[in-house]
């Protein structure tokens, strides 16, 4: 039977991280298996491609800071264009219970020392003319934060990986793990069975498909997203941040010369569906006129709409790290809206917990994956 040190199962932006990583330090044979017969098609380039430091708990803060530093040079130290734009994000709420939100993270992004502003309702108006800032609270903005092409993150991630010596084997679907007693012995796919001892579980939104091959139940399911770009639109600046009203959840930023605009559909149920509904346009014109009433005039392009699935947990972090009661499963799953940007760092640490036993980079005790039988469980509100 043919070997491997390690497999991978999925070539998303996690995989392909996560490939490269252990692939940088010599892991030993690594063979990622990828069911599509090209690289992209899962979640990852569905992605508005949305990179912020600015979340709620420290372990999402910290796994951004270790990503960003790494985007910063992924261009040059990766050798692919991800066209990183370093823009900022925008934040901003009409609630006083949300602003006390914004406040406590706002401390917390200090304590780390990121250049994160704190706005005033008149600051918003000076900084964001394109908004509606009447009724609003409080804001921030981190010119850190930004966004990139989630595409160009994953090739630049295969392209490394594959240099250092990893395997992509596209059109490749695993169907099975094989084990003896309870340590992995391989993985069973449709193109014959690789005998390993360290099987990775990095099939996004159906990781906990993968994860029932070894007998596990984890709490990741698909939920569908979508986006939709207008047409050119030059009624705002050329250098926009992602723009994101914390009440609605709409949210925007440059695509081109055009906009992409974002919205999460309360009414939208667990679902597999990467159908693009036309009437989301309606749902989403609805906050983002009232918020952004310069939006009238723009024209959503609806050649240039579509869905995708974010992979869900209920407390918004992934799960990362050894699957306890399976010697030799390991986890790098359920990261919602957050894969993209949070792929660098889970790379490094999931190397780390493979390769060292522990996570070194980032303290993810946080995000073991039997906190929610613990019931140990932090919700990240900073979701989008
Ligand atoms: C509309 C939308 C907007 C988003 N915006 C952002 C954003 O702004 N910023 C951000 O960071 N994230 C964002 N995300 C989330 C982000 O796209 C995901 O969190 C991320 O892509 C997950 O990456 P992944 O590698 O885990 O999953 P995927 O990219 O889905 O990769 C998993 C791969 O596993 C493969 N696979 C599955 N099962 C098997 C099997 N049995 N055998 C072999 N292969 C298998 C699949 O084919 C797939 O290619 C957004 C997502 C959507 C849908």
């Amino acid at each position: 039977m043919e070997t491997a040190d390690i497999v991978v199962i999925g070539a998303g932006v996690v995989g392909a991280s996560v490939a490269f990583h252990l692939a940088a330090r010599r892991a030993g044979r690594i063979i990622v298996l990828e069911k599509e017969a090209m690289l992209g098609l899962g979640s990852t380039s569905k992605s508005a491609g949305g990179v912020r430091h600015q979340f709620a708990t420290e372990v999402n803060v910290r796994l951004s800071m270790e990503s960003i530093r790494f985007f910063e040079t992924f261009d040059l130290v990766m050798d692919y264009p991800i066209e990183f734009r370093q823009w900022g994000y925008l934040l901003f709420t009409a609630s006083e219970k949300k602003a006390r939100v914004l406040r406590t993270n706002f401390e917390l992004h200090q304590r780390h020392g990121l250049p994160v502003e704190w706005l005033s309702r008149d600051d918003l108006a000076a900084r964001a003319p394109y908004i509606r800032t009447d009724d609003l609270v409080a804001g921030t903005f981190c010119a850190k934060d930004g966004y990139l092409d989630p595409a160009g993150v994953l090739q630049g991630f295969a392209k490394q990986a594959r240099q250092l010596g990893a395997e992509i084997r596209l059109g490749v679907e695993a169907t099975g793990v094989m084990i003896s007693g309870s340590r992995i012995e391989g993985v069973e796919t449709s193109a014959g069975p690789i005998a390993t001892r360290c099987v990775i579980d990095a099939a996004g939104p159906s990781a906990a498909r993968v994860a029932k091959f070894a007998g596990v139940d984890i709490p990741v399911f698909p939920i569908r997203r979508m986006l939709v770009c207008t047409d050119r639109f030059d009624a705002m600046p050329a250098r926009l941040p992602m723009v994101i009203d914390c009440d609605s959840g709409f949210h925007f930023r440059r695509e081109g010369n055009g906009l992409l605009m974002g919205w999460e559909d309360p009414d939208e149920k667990p679902s597999d569906s990467t159908t693009f509904d036309p009437s989301f346009i309606e749902k989403l014109l609805e906050p983002a006129l009232d918020r952004a009433p310069l939006l009238e005039s723009a024209r959503v392009d609806r050649r240039r709409a579509w869905a995708g699935l974010y992979p869900e947990t209920p407390d918004h972090h992934p799960l990362l790290g050894r699957m306890p009661g399976i010697e030799g499963f390991v986890l790098a799953v359920g990261f919602g809206g957050h894969g993209v940007m949070h792929s660098p760092a889970t790379g490094k640490v999931i190397a780390e917990v493979v390769l060292d036993g522990a996570a070194q980079t980032v303290d993810i005790r946080p995000l073991r994956p039997e906190r929610f039988a613990e019931g140990d469980v932090v919700v990240e509100p900073m979701v989008f």
